[in-house]
Formats: C-alpha cells, structure tokens, sequence
C-alpha cells in the first residue's frame, strides 16, 4: 500500500484564464491515455470543460477531480479555475491538493490572477513547478517569463530545463537533470519526441551554466546535497533528483519547466517532473482535526490504511447521469462502498452508496478507497462541500474550508412566470454546490435575491442555469451588500412592559456597546450579577441583540464587527417571558447603536489591471472617477500593470468600459479585500434615496 501511496500526487493546474491550462490538462489526459484524442479548446471540444457553457467561454468553471495514471503514477487531478471570482472553488481544490503546477504564458509571464492564486497556494503551503507554456507564440521568452516569478512574486524559480529554439523554432527541451536534448518531430500533431541526444554543441555552455545555477540553488536549501557538492566528487544524477524533490517539497524552490500545449511538446517531461518532484499524500503532514463534542483537543491522523477512517467534501457536484456526486478526499483510514459514516457537521450517520473515480472520458466504480486517495460519492444526501465524513466509532472534526461572505446582490425572476418553481429549485442546487452563492427571499418587495463575489460571479451562475438547468430568468441592478457598524462606545437599555389585565409581559435589559476591530464579527459578553435577569432569559436577550443587529438604521444592512456586553436589567416574577426579554434586547442593540455614531460600510475591491501603455493614462483616469485609488504601477517591456483598489458599488461595468477605453486590449481581475467606510456624503444621497422610494 505504501508503494501506491508514494506513487499517487494529488496535484492541480494552476493559471491566469488563457495560459493555458485546458489545453495542458488535456495534453496530459491525452498522454495518459484516458482520451484518445486531444480536444482543442478552440473548437469548444475539450474533455474536462464538460460544461456547455464553460466551452463557449473557454472558462473552467469547476474543480472536479480527474485521476489518470503515468508511468506507474496514480495522478488526481484536481481542477482550479483561472478567475478571481471563483475565490471558494480556488480555496477548496487548494486545501486538498498536494502540489500544483502553475501554467504561465512564455510571453506574459506572472499574470494578475496567477499572483493571486499563487498567495492563496503560499496560504496553504502547496508545493510548486512552474510550466513556462506558449513557447511555440511569437515573443516567447523563458528567462523573462522566470523572471517575473521573482518581480512579481517574490519566489526562487530555479530552471530544471532550458528550451531549444522558440517561437516557430521551438524543438524541444533540454533536461539539466539528465543532461539530455529532448527534440520533438515539428509538425507533428501528437507530439511524439523524435529523438533524445547529448546536449548539441551550441547550447552546451548555456546548458552549463544553468545546470550550475541548478546545483548551486540546490545545494543552499539541502545540506545532504551540499555535502554532496562540497565533497567535490562527481555524483549521480539520482542524488540531484531526490534533492530537488525535498527542496520542492519543503518549498524552498521552484523549479522551472517550459513546453507548449498547443504543440503538444514537452509535456511528457513535464508529467515525470510531476512524479519526481511533486509531494505524494505522505509527505505532507498529517492532517489535524477536532473531537467531535469535545473541546479543542486536537487529534491527528496519518495516511495510513490502518487509521481510522477520515474524509474531507470538497465539492458538490449535480452530475446530470448520476445525480448528486461529492468528490471527496481520504486522509486516513479508507472506506468500502455502502458502508456506513458518520458526518460530523451535521451530526448524522450515513451511506457512502457507490463510489467512483472519474476519468476524462469514463467513470469507473470503485470497491474502496484509501488513504491519500481522492474519490466521489454517490448516496450521501445530507453531506455538502465542507464536511468531515469518518468512522463512526471514532469520529473527528477537520478543519472547515471557510468561505467568504458574499458582497454583491441582484434580484432575479424566471423569463416565464410559470417557472417560478423551476426557478427556485435551480437556485437553491446552485447555492448547494457554490457557498459563495446564496439565496435568498426579501419579503418586503416580494423578490429573490442572488448574492456572490462579483459581477461576473453572478453573471456565470445565471447563465449556467440557462443552459444546465434550462431556466431563463431576468436580473436586475447589481446591488451592494453594505454593512453597518459604531465607532463609539455607548450604553441604552430596552423595556418591553405590557401590563393589560391578565398575565403581561416584562422584559428589560440594559446594555453596552464597543466597536470592534474589522472582520472580528460579533462578540456577546454576559456580565450580569446577581440575577437582575435570571439566567434563564439571558439566551433570549442573547437572540434579540442578533436580531437587531440583522437590520441596521442607517441603509438597513447587518451591523457586523461589535461587541455587546449586557450589564443590567429587571424582571417581573409573573410577566417575565423569553419573548420578552427578546424584544427588550432588540429595542436595547438598536438604541445603543444609534448613539455610538453610527457608519455604513463599503466593499472595496482590489483591482488590477494590465493594459499597453498607451492608455495608462485613461485607465488611471477612469479609475480615479470611480473613487479608486491606485497603489502601484509598474511596467514589464511596453505593458502598465496598475494595482490599487475600487469600491465595488463603482465597479459595476467595468469590464465593458474598460474595452472601450484600451479597444479590447488591457484585462483586469478584481477580488473582495475589505469593508471601507462608506462616504459621509454618499451615505446621506442613499439614505436620502432611500426615503423617497419609502415614501
Ligand atoms: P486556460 O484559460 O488557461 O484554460 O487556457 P486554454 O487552454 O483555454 O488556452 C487559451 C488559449 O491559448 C487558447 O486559444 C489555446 O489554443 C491557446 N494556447 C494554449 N496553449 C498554447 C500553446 O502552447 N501555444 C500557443 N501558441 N497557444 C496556446
């Protein structure tokens, strides 16, 4: 079993939209012999793009996993989209990938979106390679497109190969491992390597440098190596090799490799450098995980078959032939199909049903799984993306995969009023497989609302259940998810008596109110002494604080980041209620917070763009219009890159504005980064606004 183990990488692709990573994913399923002919994203036929609508985008929408095998490596391949917006399904493939490679284009190098995902993958420690693609594109350069590893991102991108030729001269590789000229036949549509010779004469001394620089990099990060080095004494290629997996491994390098995928030369170096130098499930560390109601004692599990059975849900998928599909990863133990498991989230015992792997082209049940193994669950019902599943008689908690909240909102009705149900049974399949997509009913204006991470986020989903799901619907204006907050300390207190004949109500709590840091969330303190409220209304006071604090007075929007302490109160021995006590602590929180100077809060986006230099001068001014505020540009040959920030309410239509101002020539990415006071006197126009469609 440890031999399969050692030979299983859990790995993704990882890239900015367009470098590439379909068109290598299916190089590679195409190499490993799952398909039998590579897809070319350009005629919308590709294998793991199985979605309609993701074809017509050229997008990769969702991280499912696909397992193949090379060379006798078990290769779980776990997808990841290009786009900023897809924050949560980046997160998740991270969490329980292993090592990635990174897709870079030969001529762009470090694009916006890779530097992204590339601190999301530092987050999470993933160990990397780099594979320089496009080297077959006009103004192909590896050495610049290395380099902006280290401008842009700050990493030790060490080479392992150098290129012979670019552009329409590329012909292959040279391994500075093996010391191998690796030559692909041109022309050749399946990339077979045409011959594999000694370094040629004229890339010798390039070829010895870079093997220098190999070594030396190397040997800094590794004291086994650089005694090897030290020694003086020739030594064999297998030590550098197994010294380059634990510098890979421990993340102290990056080692660089270059092909193209459109070509198809270079990849199957590629996949042996998966192999040789990406971490197997047991080179990871153990996972960690919680008791299952107990306290915060952390238990461990190691990817041994022998361990008790533990899983991680990673994603939801509705799979139009077999239904509702949770991918799911084994970190220790293994599992049977239709045996029992324990969800230690939701707290129920469940049936694993089937089990399946799902290749490019085929789906293929499987008896059981194992540690370190990923796999997909039909049958669990009440599991979804998050979730720990493990033995029942030893149960644990694993670290949730935490999500953020979404900040933009639009209303949408179905195209035909008959769809109404149609419409909401789609949306809520949705939600279940995003958790950065909610849903929800307003039933002051009788609407549905659709919430995400951003205009395109909200944009795909509608248009996915068009085409998934066949539902049409209109939408309305973007809306903002403003959030409210105090920035001063204040005391109020709530009664809520009613004495009319009979049994009355009395409820009354007096409490205290500070600002708390940003993004520290909602802290209730219970400071009351000797019983002013007897113990048994505390949570009801606990449940009107919440409540007020749902609908601030300002725009109406939830007040976040706030401490509540309750100090004091009375009650009456015949009167007193829970529903009480719950009103007079909603009446308290909201008078509270309306004396501690009250603010609304913005979402700002981060913003990058990257245009030809030409329009800086627009993009900046364009910018600055909608209250952005740009931090840095730099320049990389004759293209600006501008970072800085905008606040999403300014944001809506950005992409259409920003074809028009650079003719379709700059890209941008824009992410959520942090809730900003919203502007006094913008504040007052939407308060303002507000009242009028009130009145
Ligand atoms: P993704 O968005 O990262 O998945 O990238 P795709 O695989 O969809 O590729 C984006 C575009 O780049 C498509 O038009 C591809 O044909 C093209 N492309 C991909 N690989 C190469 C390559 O090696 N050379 C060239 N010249 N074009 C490529």
């Amino acid at each position: 079993m440890s031999n399969k183990l050692s030979n299983t990488r859990n790995m993704g692709f990882i890239a900015h939209i367009d470098a590439g990573k379909t068109s290598v994913s299916e190089c590679v399923l195409f190499y490993t012999g799952r398909t039998h002919k590579a897809g070319n994203i350009d005629d919308g036929n590709t294998v793991l793009d199985w979605m309609a609508q993701e074809k017509e985008r050229g997008v990769t929408i969702v991280s499912a996993a696909t397992s193949c095998e090379w060379n006798g490596f078990d290769i779980n391949i776990i997808d990841t989209p290009g786009h900023v917006d897809f924050t949560a399904e980046v997160e998740r493939s991270l969490r329980v990938l292993d090592g990635a490679v990174v897709v870079l284009d030969s001529v762009a190098g470090v694009q916006p979106q890779s530097e992204t995902v590339w601190r999301q993958a530092n987050k999470y420690n993933v160990p990397r390679m780099v594979f320089v693609n496009k080297m077959d594109k006009i103004g192909a350069d590896f050495d610049i497109a290395t380099q902006t590893l280290v401008d842009r991102l700050s990493a030790n991108p060490v080479p392992i190969q150098i290129p012979i030729g670019a552009e329409d001269k590329f012909e292959g590789i040279i391994d500075l491992v093996e010391q191998k000229a690796i030559y692909y036949k041109i022309g050749d549509e399946l990339g077979h390597i045409d011959k594999t010779t000694d370094i040629p004469e004229d890339l010798k001394s390039k070829a010895e440098k870079y093997r220098s620089n190999l070594i030396e990099k190397v040997a800094e990060n590794d004291e086994e190596f650089l005694e090897i080095v030290f020694s003086g004494e020739e030594f064999e290629n297998e030590k550098l090799k197994s010294a380059i997996r634990r510098v890979t491994i421990s993340n102290a390098i990056i080692p660089v490799l270059c092909g193209t995928a459109l070509k198809r030369k270079a990849i199957q170096p590629m996949l042996d450098a998966i192999g040789a130098y990406l971490p197997s499930p047991l080179d990871i560390p153990d996972i960690i995980g919680k008791e299952y109601k107990g306290g915060d004692t952390a238990l461990t599990r190691k990817p041994d078959d022998n361990e008790p059975f533990a899983a991680l849900a990673f994603k939801t998928v509705s799979d139009p032939y077999i239904g509702r599909l949770i991918y799911f990863r084994v970190y220790s133990g293994s599992i049977d199909a239709g045996a029992g498991v324990l969800n230690t989230i939701t707290g129920k015992k469940e049936r694993m049903g089937r089990i399946v792997k799902m290749h490019a082209d085929d789906r293929e049940e499987i008896k059981k799984v194992s540690a370190g193994d990923i796999a997909a669950a039909v049958g669990l019902k009440d599991t979804s993306t998050g979730h720990t599943i493990c033995a029942e008689d030893k149960p644990i908690i694993l670290e949730k995969i935490t999500f953020p909240e979404p900040v933009v909102a639009v209303s949408v009705e179905p195209k035909l009023k008959a769809e109404k149900d149609k419409l909401q049974e789609a949306l809520l399949k949705m939600a279940e497989e995003d958790p950065t997509f909610k849903v929800a009913y307003n039933d002051e204006t009788a609407e549905t609302l659709i919430s995400g991470m951003g205009e395109f986020h909200l944009e795909i989903m509608v248009e996915r259940m068009k085409r998934e799901l066949n539902v049409e619907c209109n939408t309305g204006k973007p809306q903002v998810a403003y959030r409210e907050t105090i920035t001063s300390n204040s005391r109020a207190e709530g009664k809520f008596i009613r004495q009319s004949g009979g049994r009355g109500q009395y409820g009354h709590c007096v409490l205290e109110v500070e600002p708390r840091k940003s993004g520290a969330g909602f802290e209730f303190v219970d400071s009351i002494k000797g019983g002013s409220i007897p113990r048994e209304y505390i949570p009801a006071v606990r449940k009107g604080i919440i409540e007020g604090l749902n609908t601030g007075n300002l725009l109406g929007f939830p007040v976040v980041d706030i401490k509540v302490t309750l100090i004091d109160g009375s009650f009456h021995d015949v009167d007193s209620s829970e529903i009480a006590f719950t009103i007079a602590g909603s009446m308290a929180v909201k008078d509270a917070i309306k004396k501690g100077k009250p603010v609304a809060l913005e979402p700002i986006m981060k913003i990058e763009v990257t245009t030809p230099g030409d329009f800086l001068g627009e993009v900046i001014g364009d910018l600055n219009r909608r209250r952005g505020q740009v931090s840095e540009t730099t320049s990389i040959i004759d293209t600006q890159i501008i970072k800085g920030s905008v606040p999403l309410g300014e944001s809506f239509g950005y992409a259409n504005t920003l074809r028009s101002l650079t003719q379709g020539r700059a890209s941008y990415s824009m992410e959520f980064e942090r809730y900003d006071e919203l502007p006094k006197s913008i504040l007052k126009d939407k308060m303002s606004d507000q009242s009028t469609s009130n009145d």
